[in-house]
């Protein structure tokens, strides 16, 4: 088992990565758990896929598992499933000192993570993260939202939770699209920061998508380390650090707006294209050599992931996604702070990316 120690504003906690967790999850639980009766919250899709065994590990460890099953799917994270989930916890007379288990992607854990951050004015909650997304981002630093009317992810807190149990065992069960896009993510830490890291990744992605679970714990402890690291001298995104966490996320945002956040594109193969582009235009800038810019699409196709806009059968013209980007809220007068690399394994915030450069280097 590898076990990441995360560290952000004296509050530790650790991410266990292993095969198996889940079958384990009462006992990996126990030590921190006060009470008989133990609040779950899932999707359908989860509780198919793994209610009983979860259910059964609870139990047998002397557990009562207390189930509230939500609808799969983004659209769970609002206000009212918001509402279900806090007022379910108060009829279950959930208090400060309790743990709420939130056992899902990245929907769950964000809106669990949030109910509990304003339950009883915080409780203690776990994370059993069962998509490669959320064992490798979202779960771990802390940030919880929801939807509204206005945008993703607005509505939120951060808040961290008590422990987090990564079973690779879970994707083996989550449809290999939803992998890749959590690969996506991966690969991301790599480029970020770590060179090594992406050409293991070359090494070793092909036969990770293909499911070999020793390689998928590797590469989710890889990069629960790099993110732990860099949100911990960052928490609140204040000094630029985790910035860099948005590696590809520009274009890949613009790119996501285009198809309507529908099913045409999920964020991580948004992010895989973004970050392809993001070398791209680093390399038209002369930051970055082109046959290093171009290992990153090579990469990309070697493991079954969109890396070229033209596979999408978009129009992206430059001047409409240029567009999407003015929405984003980082704008600044006609540029746009933009995550560029100096190698493979350097990222760096570049301020002066002028906007009809971009929409420039998009058309060609
Ligand atoms: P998700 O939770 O919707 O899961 C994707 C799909 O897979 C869903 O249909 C789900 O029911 C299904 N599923 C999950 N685990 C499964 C399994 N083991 N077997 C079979 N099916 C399974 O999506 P996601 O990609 O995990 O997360 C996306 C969300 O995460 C977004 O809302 C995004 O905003 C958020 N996010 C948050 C952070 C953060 O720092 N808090 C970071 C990145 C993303
Ligand atoms: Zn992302």
């Amino acid at each position: 088992m590898a076990v990441v120690p995360v560290d952000i504003a004296g509050r530790p906690y650790e991410v266990r990565v292993a095969p198996g967790l889940l079958a384990d999850a009462g006992n990996q639980c126990a030590p921190l758990l006060r009470k008989a009766r133990v609040p779950v919250v899932t999707d359908a899709n989860v509780e198919a896929a793994w209610g009983k065994t979860v259910d059964a590990a609870l139990r047998r460890a002397g557990f009562e598992p207390r189930w509230k099953v939500l609808p799969a799917g983004e659209a769970t994270k609002s206000w009212r499933y918001l509402a279900e989930v806090v007022d379910w916890l108060l009829a279950e007379e959930v208090e400060r000192k309790d743990h709420v288990l939130a056992l899902g992607g990245g929907v769950i854990g964000d809106l669990v993570g949030f109910a509990a951050s304003m339950l009883k004015r915080g409780c203690r909650f776990i994370q059993l993260p069962t998509t490669l997304l959320a064992q490798v981002d979202s779960s771990v630093g802390g940030k919880t939202a929801i939807n509204t009317a206005a945008g993703k992810n607005l509505v939120g807190a951060f808040h961290q939770p008590a422990l987090v149990l990564a079973d690779p065992l879970a994707l083996e069960t989550l449809p290999r699209r939803e992998v890749g896009a959590g690969y996506a993510e991966v690969v991301k830490y790599g480029l970020l920061g770590d060179a090594p890291f992406f050409a293991w990744c070359e090494a070793h992605g092909p036969a990770l998508m293909d499911g070999d679970p020793a390689l998928r714990e590797q590469a989710v402890a890889r990069s629960v380390q790099a993110k732990a690291r860099i949100v911990a001298q960052d928490e609140f995104e204040t000094n630029g650090l985790r910035a860099l966490l948005n590696l590809g996320h520009t274009f890949g945002h613009a790119l996501e707006a285009e198809t309507g956040f529908s099913n045409r594109l999920l964020h991580g193969e948004g992010v895989a294209l973004g970050m392809v582009l993001a070398a791209r235009y680093s390399a038209r800038r002369g930051l970055l050599a082109e046959a290093e810019a171009e290992r990153i699409p090579v990469h990309f196709a070697a493991v079954g992931l969109r890396a070229e806009l033209a596979e999408l059968g978009l129009d992206t013209d430059g001047r409409g996604l240029v567009a999407h980007m003015l929405h984003d809220k980082k704008m600044d007068a006609g540029t746009l702070p933009f995550l560029l690399l100096r190698s493979i394994g350097e990222a760096f915030l570049a301020r002066d990316v002028a906007l009809d450069d971009v929409a420039a280097f998009l058309d060609e």
